[in-house]
């Protein structure tokens, strides 16, 4: 069977890419161009024809990506099954499954069984657990194994990969004589592979054999997302050589992989200053040809711990200004604990919402939506303004429990209420529609 990637270059305009078309509200020939060219990408697996089907790239709102997955701490698979379940209630576009604690093709299966988003995993991370249990050391990993677990977890139905095919004896050479990192290592994949090389004094096998990972992904039809194994964990090593070589290389992998007609993603860069996400961005586009790029927040400071969902959430808001397409959650609990259900909750609100904000910013056709609750709250159409928020059932909560005398205002300024007095006082001439305004009507 062929890929999105292989039909869209045939001409083909697949259901899938009318799916996008439809729920983006563009042309289905547009789309089938754009995954020609690998500037977007629909997470496929043909063993699971059934999941919701995402655009992820060039033109396309921002998605929002939740993990969830047991550690070696805290291996409870109906927790787990839970935090699935939250995710999709939620709204998130997609859902990574992370486990490295307990049964890991269990905890897969009945994820991908509990939920209908496309489910993205790190292959490593089963791999190194699964040797670091059988031979107590993680290192003795045969490659073999390897390229085994991944087509195994395909079949399962999983629709992306983050895969660490990009870190490579130069990249860690570039770490080595740089001769600083403020956040050492932050990518668990990536530490375990680096570990590997260094035991093995070898090339990583991901890198060596990527036309095989990129066989094993074409077959199902699933993404392949390059991971930042050198991602920055701390904003003075943002951009460093190591990451930047490893970046590199990533967007080189993302050319050669499209070529053979595999689904391409690059991902990137953890810890950024927010200034610098857009040239981050620039960077990444321009060297991928445009490939659809996954962020890992970014995360603008180091000293957010506890609140860091709303540090992503800044972070995430410029990204997808710029162009990011598909943002991976933060939760409160990062770098603390491994998230719970609230957290999780919580995770992806703020994330979405951050998504929202960079749309807003990025494209005005996006922008009608917030001039409808704008008029509606100007008009003090309550229940109007509260179907249209993107979290009704908080903000009826907080109406609920604090309830003012006048309906038609709060009980922020109650009497004083500005919006009530500006209405009546204004209501034959503010009800009108600026003139020439293209802000909301598509028009750029
Ligand atoms: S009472 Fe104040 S905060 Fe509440 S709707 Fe009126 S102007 Fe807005």
């Amino acid at each position: 069977m062929k890929t999105q990637l292989e039909l869209a270059r045939e001409g083909v305009i697949t259901a899938q890419m009318e799916q996008v078309a439809r729920d983006e509200g563009k042309d289905a020939e547009l789309i089938r161009e754009l995954v020609a060219l690998g500037e977007i990408v629909i997470p496929v697996n043909h063993n699971r024809p059934n999941q919701k089907v995402v655009g992820i790239g060039t033109g396309l709102r921002t998605k929002v990506n939740a993990s969830i997955g047991t550690s070696s701490d805290i291996k409870d698979i109906e927790l787990e099954k839970r935090k699935a379940r939250i995710a999709e209630e939620e709204q998130a576009d997609t859902l990574m499954e992370l486990s490295t604690g307990g049964d890991l093709d269990l905890v897969r299966r009945e994820v991908l069984a509990t939920v209908n988003l496309p489910v993205g995993n790190v292959p490593l991370y089963q791999a190194f657990s699964e040797a670091s249990r059988k031979y107590h050391n993680p290192n003795k990993l045969d490659p073999e194994y390897l390229f085994e677990l991944i087509e195994r977890q395909l079949e399962d139905g999983i629709s992306f990969m983050a895969i660490h095919c990009g870190i490579n004896r130069y990249s860690i050479e570039r770490l080595r004589r740089q001769g600083y990192r403020y956040g050492g290592l932050v990518s668990k994949g990536g530490t375990f592979m680096v570990s590997w090389m260094e035991y093995h004094d070898r090339e990583n096998p991901l890198y060596e054999q990527f036309d095989r990972v990129c066989e094993l992904m074409k077959k199902y039809d699933a993404v392949l997302s390059l991971g930042n194994g050198i991602r920055a964990g701390a904003i003075h090593d943002s951009h460093d050589r190591a990451q930047m070589a490893e970046m590199i290389t990533n967007c080189e992998l993302a050319e050669i992989g499209r070529e053979m007609g595999c689904q391409m993603m690059v991902e990137g860069p953890g810890h950024v200053p927010l200034d610098e996400i857009e040239g981050n961005i620039m960077l990444e586009k321009r060297m991928s040809g445009n490939a659809p790029y996954y962020v890992l927040g970014p995360l603008p400071a180091d000293s957010g711990a506890g609140y860091d969902h709303i540090t992503a959430a800044i972070g995430a808001a410029n990204s997808a200004r710029y162009g990011a397409d598909l943002i991976c959650y933060i939760t409160p609990a990062e770098h603390l604990a491994l998230p719970n259900e609230q957290d999780v909750r919580e995770g992806i609100r703020a994330t979405r919402l951050a998504a929202r904000i960079g749309d807003i910013a990025r494209d005005p056709s996006m922008r009608e939506r917030e001039k409808q609750v704008a008029i509606a709250r100007r008009d003090t159409r309550w229940e109007k303004q509260m179907e249209l928020l993107m979290f009704p059932e908080e903000a009826r909560r907080i109406r609920r429990d604090r309830t003012p005398e006048n309906q038609r205002t709060c009980t922020m300024c109650g009497d004083f209420c500005a919006m009530e007095r500006g209405i009546s006082l204004f209501a034959r001439d503010i009800r009108g529609d600026k003139r020439g305004c293209s802000g909301c009507s598509g028009k750029k």
